[in-house]
């Protein structure tokens, strides 16, 4: 049996789906607890403007998207933990879920996990010490820092192209690397980038090294043609990573499937998961669509179906 002193429910991160998981369940007197996670507001912190989420005809900021969402949520009584959360598993006897952080355990009877995805990297080398040293994924973080210099950007989708267009404000030349010979990004996209006059597409090219300079940043990278194999170098200054993410499921492991990728897999067309009382909800569930409005409509779903849930208890 439920104690008074268990949460009902516990969510798992802080991007459009947690937040909108947050702002429902909230509004639904279960006083959800929050736990924030090391990127609190998730990938839409690290974005530009958003042209495509509705009701904002001149665009917004990520961040400013994701701090109106947390408020909009503690409003209504939602509450934040600040709190790592290193597993969730659910004991047998009481059906309880237990979720353990880096500081505490909680127990809950049901649990929304809105943990995202986390940016990808190529597996090179020295690559971890290079990050933040001319190696990062977010353009929005660090693109200032690299202003009247060379840089690139790796991939060929939407993100790769969004962060091109956003590095011409500060970089003097913006080079894209895509693996292929036509990219993969929406045409809107892809127009902008191959009509602006600082970025220049390099096909069938990837990273083959980095090079570093005598204080570990690095001072450019050796190219390869993916068709050839020719190599040469390329002197640039930072390198932005965009060639996708890596979903965060690894917590709840021993209580969902997943897909090849890591993508937790939804039951009964919902949010559901198998164990029952834990949904997903959001990138980490999500290989399709994986865009802000459809993340928070799945967090919608997910504090609806968990209030269902919790009224079977
Ligand atoms: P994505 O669409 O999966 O694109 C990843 C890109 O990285 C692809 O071009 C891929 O090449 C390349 N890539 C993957 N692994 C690679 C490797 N090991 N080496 C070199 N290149 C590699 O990821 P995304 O651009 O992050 O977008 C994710 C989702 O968010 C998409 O649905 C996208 O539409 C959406 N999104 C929307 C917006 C917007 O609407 N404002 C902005 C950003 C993202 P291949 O093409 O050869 O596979």
């Amino acid at each position: 049996m439920p104690d008074s002193m268990d949460e009902k429910l516990i969510i798992i991160g802080t991007g459009p789906a947690g937040y909108t998981a947050a702002i429902y369940a909230a509004r639904a007197d279960l006083a959800p607890l929050v736990f924030v996670g090391s990127q609190l507001g998730g990938q839409l912190t690290t974005t530009t403007e958003i042209e495509n989420f509705p009701g904002f005809p001149s665009g917004i900021d990520g961040p400013e998207l994701m701090f109106n969402m947390s408020q909009q949520a503690e409003k209504f009584g939602a509450r934040y933990a600040y709190e790592e959360v290193i597993s969730v598993t659910r004991e047998e006897c009481s059906g309880l879920f237990v979720v353990t952080t880096n500081q505490a355990a909680y127990k809950a009877q049901a649990v929304i996990v809105a943990t995202g995805a986390t940016a990808r990297y190529l597996g090179l080398p020295g690559e971890k010490e290079l990050i933040g040293h001319g190696l990062t994924a977010c353009a929005t973080c660090d693109g200032a820092f690299y202003r009247d210099v060379p840089v690139c950007v790796v991939g060929g989708g939407d993100s790769a192209c969004e962060e091109a267009h956003f590095l011409t404000r500060f970089a003097s030349k913006v080079y894209l690397l895509h693996r292929r010979d036509t990219l993969r990004a929406s045409k809107a996209m892809q127009q902008r980038v191959l009509n602006h006059e600082k970025i220049e597409v390099l096909w069938n090219t990837t990273i083959a090294a980095y090079e570093r300079d005598d204080k570990g940043e690095l001072c450019g990278v050796m190219l390869s043609d993916t068709q050839t194999g020719e190599q040469r170098p390329l002197d640039v200054k930072c390198v932005f990573m965009a060639i996708g993410h890596q979903p965060n499921s690894k917590i709840v492991s021993s209580l969902v499937d997943t897909d090849p990728a890591g993508f937790i897999i939804r039951t009964g067309g919902g949010t559901s998961t198998k164990t029952p009382g834990l949904f997903a909800a959001g990138d980490v569930a999500d290989p399709t669509y994986r865009q802000a409005i459809s993340a928070a409509g799945m967090g919608c779903w997910a504090a609806l179906e968990a209030e269902r849930y919790l009224l079977t208890l």
